[in-house]
């Protein structure tokens, strides 16, 4: 980066400058910007560090604006400077250094102004001081949507790391998560909470007879079951291997009982592959019930369902109990 000149001595004008576009008096404003440096930039170069806070003013090229990853804002935003745009007006009013990393996309001129002499400008040029306010405000802005889109995108993430990957069920990270606001709804409306567990019967026998990857299959053919046979506030998750859990608000013993049948009954039907292989395979599944009780926390919930599931396979697999 080296001076070719200043802006005094050179034929740029006024009007090249977008900040000082308009401005209500050039003569104090040339008067100010005359001994300003014009640098050189090569292509490739990037503009030296300074330790004092500056306003560059792009005359001719190109410029992009790589902004800083340490700065916690992480976000490497690059932006690219036209001929009239500036760089660094921010930390000229803060007085914070500038982090970003300022470079020459081509051969390019920049006019180098000092701080005290931004100052000196907002003071002399009302139409200065409106333009920096105008540009700093477009700044807040593009920098509020990018916080946005980077928030939906955590959003979306969050939520994809709530779901199994293999089934589409609900995972266990979602159960902890929403479990023990449902068990606490429950208790605070006095409105049951009833949860069913579901294992598969004999699956380590089904993955040696028809193989791993059939066992996949028959896992997504069950939660299928599941979450086709569900109302829109009822809940499938996938709570590991081949154990599964339904979670129904609002729903007493004896509905959440018959539900219990219903699927056991379709897990018998499931469909494991469509097509006509043989011996098809199929599954069954053991089913424990439990509705949350007045003094119970989320963990006597399981608990109680896994208690009757462990009865339904004492008693012979492919029931429900509860
Ligand atoms: P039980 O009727 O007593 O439940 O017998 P089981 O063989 O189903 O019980 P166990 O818990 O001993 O075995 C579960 C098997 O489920 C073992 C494991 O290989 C299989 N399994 C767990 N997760 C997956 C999976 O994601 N894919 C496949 N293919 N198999 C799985
Ligand atoms: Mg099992
Ligand atoms: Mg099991």
């Amino acid at each position: 980066m080296k001076q070719i000149s200043t802006f005094g001595s050179s034929s740029y004008r006024i009007s090249d400058l977008q900040l000082l576009r308009n401005s209500d008096d050039d003569a104090v404003i040339a008067r100010l910007l005359a001994h300003c440096p014009i640098m050189l930039l090569d292509a490739d170069e990037a503009i030296a560090e300074s330790n004092r806070a500056r306003l560059y003013i792009l005359l001719r090229g190109a410029l992009w604006v790589a902004s800083d990853t340490r700065s916690g804002m992480a976000d490497g935003t690059i932006s690219k400077i036209l001929p009239g745009e500036s760089v660094g007006e921010q930390s000229v009013l803060d007085e914070e250094a500038n982090l970003s990393t300022t470079t020459a996309l081509e051969e390019s001129e920049v006019l180098v102004v000092e701080a005290d002499i931004v100052w000196q400008l907002i003071d002399e040029s009302n139409v200065l001081a409106r333009n920096l306010l105008r540009l700093l405000s477009f700044r807040i802005r593009a920098a509020n949507a990018q916080l946005r889109r980077r928030q939906k995108l955590g959003e979306f993430y969050r939520q994809l790391s709530m779901i199994d990957g293999l089934t589409g069920l609900y995972n266990r990270a979602w159960l902890n998560d929403l479990l023990p606001t449902m068990v606490a709804t429950a208790h605070g409306s006095n409105a049951p909470l009833a949860l069913i567990m579901i294992d598969l019967d004999h699956f380590k026998k089904f993955n040696d007879a028809h193989g791993h990857l059939a066992g996949d299959e028959a896992l997504r053919a069950a939660a299928q079951v599941l979450s086709g046979a569900l109302r829109p506030t009822d809940f499938a998750v996938r709570y590991g291997g081949e154990e599964m859990m339904v979670l129904l608000p609002d729903t007493s013993d004896k509905v959440a009982a018959a539900v219990a049948e219903r699927l056991c009954e379709r897990m018998r039907q499931a469909k494991v592959f469509t097509d006509m292989r043989l011996p098809l395979p199929h599954i069954t599944a053991s089913l424990g019930v439990s509705v949350l009780r007045p003094q119970q926390n989320e963990h006597d919930l399981i608990a109680t369902a896994d208690a009757a599931l462990y009865r339904a396979k004492e008693l012979g697999r492919n029931q429900v109990a509860a």
